[in-house]
């Protein structure tokens, strides 16, 4: 872990956003720990220096939109576009199936950064990619404020300009392999997607 992962990680342990227990993952899952993010994106003291360290390593790139997947990726994208001067957009559920709502649009030459907060299997990353796709646009990368572990975007070259300020690799099980259940620990659904 670098300096500044340190002292990420260092900020979300003493606001609680690093908790244990025994999780229900949005991917269904079980795990000992849990990350959560509201408890970063609620504070724009903390926000605000995350949102410019992903910026800092996007600049370059010469981003013009910044896209994130609703309810959290909201606000991580609302703050990163702030500082990269460009707009911010989020892809939301419409019938179910991710979609751009609100009149938002892209087009073929905007060159979309993707962020999310906490990136675990992929799986919300992977519907974003597919509405940014559809438009045309080009995704010149994808911010993380924590990565989770191994995860599978369907795109090799997204996977490769991802960057996460922190990776915090947690074990996850399967319900019939998880320690937790067979110790009779109680469940907790903390609904990162749900919510
Ligand atoms: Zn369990």
């Amino acid at each position: 872990m670098n300096a500044a992962g340190q002292d990420l990680y260092r900020a979300l342990a003493q606001r609680g956003a690093l908790l244990e227990g025994h999780f229900r993952l949005s991917s269904g899952r079980h795990s000992n720990r849990f990350v959560q993010k509201f408890r970063i994106l609620e504070d724009p003291a903390l926000l605000e220096p995350v949102a410019r360290a992903i910026a800092d390593r996007f600049r370059a790139l010469e981003p013009t939109v910044v896209v994130g997947a609703a309810v959290g990726g909201i606000l991580l994208a609302y703050e990163t576009a702030r500082q990269l001067g460009t707009k911010a957009i989020f892809v939301e559920k419409e019938n179910g199936a991710p979609a751009l709502r609100r009149g938002f649009t892209l087009a073929a030459a905007d060159r979309a950064l993707l962020v999310e907060d906490v990136l675990t299997t992929g799986l919300s990353m992977r519907e974003t990619i597919e509405v940014v796709r559809r438009s045309g646009a080009a995704i010149v990368g994808l911010g993380v404020v924590v990565a989770r572990g191994p995860v599978n975007l369907g795109s090799p070259k997204i996977e490769e300009s991802t960057c996460a300020l922190l990776d915090l690799p947690l074990e996850s099980y399967d319900e019939t392999q998880c320690p937790q259940c067979r110790a009779g620990i109680p469940l907790t659904d903390p609904g990162s997607r749900r919510s």
